[in-house]
């Protein structure tokens, strides 16, 4: 190789530009109509290194041009036919000859032609006469210069072809002047023209969100002077139409020997997609997606700093306020979740209406809502918005032509009461909301000692029960249930009691609704179905006159509404080996309610087991005919409320006959709870009622005391 110039530093091929290869030696066009002239360059040439071709006029040099695709022409001036300067234009259009250097072959004094040379593309001139041992060094060095300018050419096509892809806008600064180079795309993700843009960091710095330009500005002068090693930053920027776009700008530093920053550049991206992403992730795990307004989550936090500020500042004082709309599932049933959602979005529209701009109002779920009023002076400041946010609610809202009226019970917790923990506060008011719903609906309670103590009672019995259910305290107490034709036992109602080791027996009502609430009930509720069941199943063995019995048992809404309740059901009349015809299960209409999508499918496959279904306590719930229809049920147990005092009252007597007559129209056989007389049996017995069950037969009694009473006064041993 002669040249150390053409050992290109790097391979590139890009489909952008073309450049020569480095292993083929150099191609020399030589286009002259003087043939002295073309013999002695190919003479001058060919011994260092270089191909010659050889053209005798214009035509014959953009043919030989495009044959030989050469990488430095030589052209005369004066030709036949086509001149220097219309082969130096045609050679330029070719598209193989925009970077080719062409050296025009002139006269001395022509500076004539040397200027209209240039003007049509020429990259060098050699004076004529030709110093034929020049000609090659000054060949090689304009192949030199225009190999640099090649490289330096795809340099910057391969760094704007990046910038392109990544879709950046790049910039320069140059720190000497205070100049900055902003390219096209850096004023055009703006919105702005890059011609419009002057070359001060002012065009950049201020356009800065007022919030991030001291950062920003801080984070560039640290990379400046050195103390970080990159420049990377995140800030908004004001685009044409005065909007706020989120930027990522990266940058490095050009320093001389002794550190000093003298150039500073890099680029900048828009990140605002990514940034409203993120933002629209951060909102929606804060909010509620229905009415936009924050989430537990986020108003227990709020509640948090409220705590910790109040702590801080002993005058701060703060209030939670706890509401449920009264009867939202009944409307929400009956009008459908569209509307109800409809409901809710208005409701929660009006709250905010009459709220100060610094309180929360907090969706947790369903109709549950919650405000947290900061900075109160004192009491009466929640109270009269409570009534406020009442006065709104009672308001009748009309969804499509339907008018509703509706009312919010609601519970309200003061910081005062001393509280450390968000959840204390919300579970208190929580509590004094329950306390407003019971003592009527559309009212506020403020929490106070009183339901402190309740609600310690509660957490109290919530952790005896967790005991209890390790230790086994539970016991079953049976309830003979008669066949009113007969007068004989056809089963037992099997009810739980909980042996407390310092309160005694208690009966369901001290407890049931704790263990409901905290699902305790269901290791309770499966202890009593399995040890009834094998109760059950002895006394069948033992004694022929249980024979015929069944054991009844109440299953619970949380228990109904497990996934492995066939299972569980399925292993107990297995391992007990009670036949499935003599177990039944016993279900009130809210835990029908309460499982409305599981409740039917868990009930059809209990009856292919052979167990049949009875619906409790008929009569006391809102549309208890409804769920008749609905479900499929064997018997029906008819509240006690309608039964006891039944003989004094024909009102409730006939209400009892058409309940009965319903019943067996659906093919269901009765069972009349709660016959607390002699009288009421006897009257009962007037109506065409299956079964009867109360305290004028006999109480729930321990299973030693069935079998005395029942079994053992007069054995009737097994045959065989
Ligand atoms: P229930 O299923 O309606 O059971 C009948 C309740 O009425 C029993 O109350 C029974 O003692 C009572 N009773 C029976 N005859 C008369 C009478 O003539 N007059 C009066 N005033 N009451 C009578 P108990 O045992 O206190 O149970 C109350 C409720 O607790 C039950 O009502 C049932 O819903 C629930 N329960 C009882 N045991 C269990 C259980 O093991 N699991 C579940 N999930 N719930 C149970
Ligand atoms: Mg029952
Ligand atoms: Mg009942």
């Amino acid at each position: 190789m002669p040249d150390d110039a053409r050992t290109a530093p790097e391979r590139w091929q890009p489909t952008v530009s073309e450049s020569r290869d480095a292993e083929r030696r150099p191609r020399i066009l030589v286009a002259d109509d003087d043939p002295a002239v073309r013999l002695l360059t190919v003479d001058a040439l060919t011994p260092e290194g270089y191909d010659v071709f050889e053209a005798e006029d214009g035509h014959a040099a953009l043919e030989a041009f495009e044959r030989h695709r050469p990488d430095l022409v030589l052209c005369d001036v004066m030709m036949p036919g086509t001149d220097g300067f219309g082969v130096c234009s045609a050679m330029r259009a070719h598209p193989h000859g925009a970077h080719v250097p062409i050296m025009m072959l002139t006269g001395l004094d022509d500076v004539d032609s040397i200027e209209r040379a240039f003007a049509h593309g020429a990259t060098e001139f050699v004076v004529k006469p030709i110093n034929w041992t020049l000609l090659p060094r000054r060949v090689r060095f304009v192949l030199r210069a225009s190999e640099a300018a090649e490289q330096l050419r795809r340099s910057e096509e391969r760094y704007a072809l990046a910038a392109r892809g990544a879709n950046d806008g790049l910039w320069d600064w140059d720190l000497r002047t205070d100049r900055v180079f902003y390219a096209p795309r850096w004023a055009e993700m703006l919105g702005l023209s890059a011609s419009h843009l002057d070359s001060s960091p002012g065009e950049w710095l201020a356009r800065l969100h007022p919030d991030d330009e001291e950062r920003v500005r801080c984070e560039i002068a640290e990379h400046v002077a050195g103390e970080t090693d990159h420049f990377e930053s995140e800030y908004r920027m004001r685009d044409v139409d005065g909007d706020w776009r989120w930027m990522l700008a990266r940058g490095l530093c050009v320093r001389n020997a002794a550190g000093n920053a003298h150039r500073f550049a890099g680029s900048q991206t828009d990140i605002t997609k990514r940034k409203d992403a993120e933002a629209q992730l951060l909102h929606d795990a804060f909010h509620d997606p229905l009415t936009g307004l924050p989430n537990r989550a986020l108003f227990l936090d709020r509640l948090r700093h409220c705590l910790e500020l109040a702590q801080r500042r002993p005058g701060f004082q703060f209030a939670v306020l706890f509401m449920d709309l009264d009867r939202f599932k009944v409307i929400n049933d009956s009008l459908g979740h569209l509307l109800g959602d409809r409901m809710l979005i208005e409701i929660a529209g009006r709250i905010r209406s009459v709220l100060r701009t610094g309180d929360t109002l907090a969706r947790l779920g369903g109709d549950e809502f919650t405000i947290l009023f900061e900075d109160i002076a004192d009491v009466t400041d929640v109270t009269r918005l409570a009534a406020r946010v009442q006065q709104q609610i009672a308001q009748p809202l009309k969804l499509e032509e339907q008018q509703i009226v509706t009312s919010a019970s609601m519970g309200i917790a003061v910081s005062a009461t001393g509280y450390t923990k968000p959840q204390e506060m919300l579970r208190d008011a929580d509590a004094a909301m329950y306390r407003a719903k019971a003592t009527g609906r559309g009212r506020y309670v403020i929490f106070d000692a009183e339901m402190h103590s309740h609600v310690v009672n509660v957490l109290q019995t919530e952790m005896e029960l967790r005991l209890a259910v390790e230790r086994r305290e539970f016991r079953i107490v049976y309830q003979p249930i008669i066949d009113l034709q007969t007068n004989a036992i056809s089963g037992f109602e099997a009810l739980v009691r909980w042996q407390h080791p310092t309160r005694g027996l208690l009966t369901p009502d001290a407890f049931l609704a704790v263990a409901e609430e905290s699902r305790l009930i269901v290791p309770i509720g499966r202890q009593v179905l399995r040890e009834a069941c094998a109760q059950m199943q002895t006394w069948r063995e033992q004694d022929a006159r249980a024979d015929g019995w069944f054991v009844s048992i109440n299953l619970s809404s949380q228990e109904l509404g497990q996934p492995d309740l066939l299972e569980v059901v399925a292993d107990v009349i297995r391992t007990t080996r009670l036949p499935p015809q003599c177990l039944k299960l016993e279900l009130t209409e809210t835990s029908l309610i309460e499982n409305k999508d599981r409740a039917l499918s868990a009930m059809v496959a209990l009856r292919e087991l052979g167990i049949q279904i009875s619906i409790d306590d008929f009569g006391t719930g809102y549309s208890s005919f409804n769920y008749l229809h609905r479900f499929p049920f064997d018997i029906l147990k008819i509240d006690r409320s309608f039964i006891s005092g039944i003989d004094d009252s024909p009102e409730r007597e006939e209400i009892v006959r058409a309940i009965i007559t319903l019943a067996h129209n659906l093919g269901l056989q009765v069972v009349a709870e709660g016959s607390e007389t002699a009288r009421d049996l006897a009257r009962l017995r007037g109506l065409p009622c299956e079964y009867a069950q109360g305290f004028s037969i006999s109480e729930p009694r321990a299973s030693q005391d069935i079998e005395q009473l029942f079994l053992a006064a007069a054995p009737a041993a097994r045959a065989g």
